[in-house]
């Protein structure tokens, strides 16, 4: 039900328990007046009967009382009136003219009892309202009773019954409570009209609040109230139209924000408001994940947040986070949860084996069983999806689950974990020029390979955890011999030529644990990694005979050029990795001094600057 009809009916109800209650009231009021009227009046008659009676009584006229009862009877409202003799009257004074004899049990009991007794007959035609009186026998009376009857004091003498028609007063009261009920009828329907009338608007107004505040629940601010109210209804009405505008204006610009920063999102929550705060939240720790690893100074560091909000925020239990250099496609490992990995080893040397990687889209086992050729995982689900940097670098990331309720519940959250990569992109992206621009502050501009300062930076804490871990390391020192010949004969880029191909020579020489490095002008020097001394040697000549069978043009002249190698061990020759180093020093020395284009290795004898180290 509406709520005006609601508010109709409840006045409709209360005016006619009114009226219910007005016209009992005045219906039985009108028959307690009418009853005690009529009784009144049959009192009233009895006494004039009695003092008749007595009258004809004490002029000895007793005989022609019929008259002065017909009379009586004739008066307004009275339909009949007999008269009754008691025994002891009749006893005395005979039985009187007819009818004077009890005429119903109400006669014979007041003759009995002395006391009046009434009694009304209705239905729906007339109402008559029968009423005796005794007259009881007093010496107090004028005349006195007892003078004439033979009768005691308070005896009963006799009665008169009388019936009056009270039917007159009944249909006054029906009248009287016809025109209440009008009266009523006209009230309930003014009271209606001005409920209506008055309350309408402020129904109205209420509805329609109930209406757009239901709509704005949903997100929905579009609604407009309008009032025909013009104090307060219509204040409130303005104020929830300028509140209603501003919210829809706020709510579609925070929308649009949200979804510009939020592009996917996996929150889905019925109500918009709800929806908005969680992503604000999810926003808010975006945020400070980016405020944090933009304080972090390594790529490995912000790689380490990374895999703690997967862990502690996202649950992840299995999981391997890779890098993927992509122009060498070398996939390299970050992270991985025991050591478990499911793919196979070609996926680290070639990064087109990895489907995420080459396809650049996500993987899903749950979606195609086997889906990725290059994994081995057996009754466990998996997923993997591409992240990428740049153009020279991508991130990979890779979870997997035997429960598939529990990998579909990490899938459902991947668009929050892609808003915290997004997050990360820009900040690895600067990590990375930043690793890119000191790399390149330690190489060699020429050459390309590692200068005197990496090693400077680096060799102190190589020779550490060499020294740790048993791990032994052999050097190379390299000169050119004659070289100044070249520069002075060709000129200097000629000789930059020359020391291009010497480069290039020794990367194509040394394993990839192996270190070249540019350590003077022409000078190089090579860290042999976990190499044995014969191992060392046979790279130092294999060094040596290629760099000499090499063939240079040089305007008319073609030349070819030697080097000399030296050789010391670490930890063999010495504790100090730069004691080793000066011992290859002095072992390529020895190589210039016994004849150029040699390789020799360092002894002892070699050594005769005392420990200076
Ligand atoms: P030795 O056999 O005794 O080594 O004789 P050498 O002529 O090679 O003598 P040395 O090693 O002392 O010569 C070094 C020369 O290398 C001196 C310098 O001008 C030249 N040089 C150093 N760096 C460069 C470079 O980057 N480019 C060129 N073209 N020359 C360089
Ligand atoms: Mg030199
Ligand atoms: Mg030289």
């Amino acid at each position: 039900m509406k709520t005006n009809h609601k508010i109709l009916f409840i006045v409709a109800l209360m005016l006619i328990g009114l009226a219910i209650a007005t016209i009992t009231n005045v219906a039985l009021n009108f028959r307690e007046y009418g009853y005690s009227n009529a009784i009144e009046k049959s009192k009233m008659t009895a006494e004039i009967v009695r003092d008749g009676l007595t009258a004809h009584m004490v002029n000895g006229v007793m005989d022609k009382r019929q008259f002065f009862l017909s009379n009586i009877e004739q008066l307004q409202d009275v339909q009949s009136l007999w008269i009754v003799r008691s025994e002891n009257v009749i006893a005395q004074h005979g039985m009187g003219i007819a009818n004077e004899r009890p005429r119903d049990a109400i006669d014979a009991k007041v003759l009995k009892e002395g006391i009046s007794a009434q009694k009304i007959t209705e239905d729906s035609q007339k109402a008559i309202l029968r009423v005796t009186i005794p007259y009881v026998a007093s010496a107090n009376d004028s005349p006195n009773c007892l003078s004439c009857h033979n009768a005691k004091e308070g005896e009963v003498l006799g009665a008169i019954s009388m019936e009056f028609n009270i039917n007159d007063v009944r249909q006054t009261g029906a009248m009287t409570i016809a025109k209440i009920f009008g009266i009523n009828l006209l009230f309930l329907i003014v009271a209606l009209w001005v409920t209506n009338h008055y309350f309408k608007p402020y129904i109205h107004l209420l509805e329609n609040l109930q209406q757009g505040i239901k709509r704005a629940r949903t997100g929905d601010f579009s609604y407009r109230f309008q009032t025909t109210l013009k104090d307060a209804g219509s204040e409130v009405a303005e104020q929830m139209n300028t509140l209603f505008e501003r919210m829809e204006k706020t709510f579609v610009g925070i929308k649009q924000d949200l979804s510009t920063f939020m592009s996917r999102s996996n929150i889905s929550c019925s109500d918009p408001l709800d929806t908005t705060g969680i992503i604000i939240k999810e926003l808010s720790d975006v945020y400070k994940f980016k405020k944090t690893i933009e304080l972090d100074n390594s790529k490995e560091a912000i790689y380490d947040r990374f895999i703690y909000v997967l862990k502690e925020r996202f649950n992840f239990t299995h999981f391997a986070l890779y890098e993927v250099e992509k122009r060498s496609k070398e996939r390299k490992l970050i992270y991985i949860t025991d050591h478990k990995s499911f793919c196979l080893p070609t996926v680290d040397q070639d990064a087109n084996e990895c489907r995420a990687y080459r396809t650049n889209s996500d993987i899903y086992s749950t979606d195609f069983p086997n889906v990725c050729q290059s994994c081995s995982a057996v009754e466990e689900e998996y997923t993997c999806i591409p992240f990428n940097i740049n153009d020279d670098l991508a991130l990979i990331l890779s979870y997997s689950s035997q429960d598939t309720a529990e990998i579909e519940a990490l899938n459902h959250a991947l668009p929050s974990i892609k808003n915290y990569f997004e997050a990360a992109k820009a900040v690895i992206e600067s990590r990375t020029l930043m690793d890119k621009l000191r790399d390149s502050s330690l190489r060699d501009g020429a050459t390309h390979l590692y200068n005197r300062r990496f090693l400077e930076e680096f060799i102190d804490k190589t020779a550490q955890q060499a020294l740790r871990s048993h791990i032994n390391y052999s050097i190379l020192m390299i000169d050119i011999d004659y070289f100044k010949m070249v520069n002075d004969t060709y000129g200097h880029d000629s000789g930059d030529i020359v020391i291009k191909t010497l480069a290039e020579i020794l990367q194509q020489s040394v394993r990839k644990a192996d270190l070249p490095i540019r350590y003077g002008g022409e000078e190089f020097l090579v860290l042999l990694h976990h190499t044995a001394p014969e191992g060392a040697l046979q790279v130092a000549e294999k060094i040596r005979t290629t760099f000499a069978a090499k063939k240079y043009q040089f305007g008319n002249d073609t030349i070819e050029k030697t080097l000399s190698i030296g050789i010391s061990h670490f930890p063999g020759d010495a504790d100090s990795i730069w004691k080793v180093i000066k011992f290859a020093d002095l072992a390529l020395y020895e190589a210039k001094h016994t004849g150029r284009n040699r390789v020799v290795e360092f002894e002892p004898r070699l050594f005769t600057g005392g420990d200076a180290f």
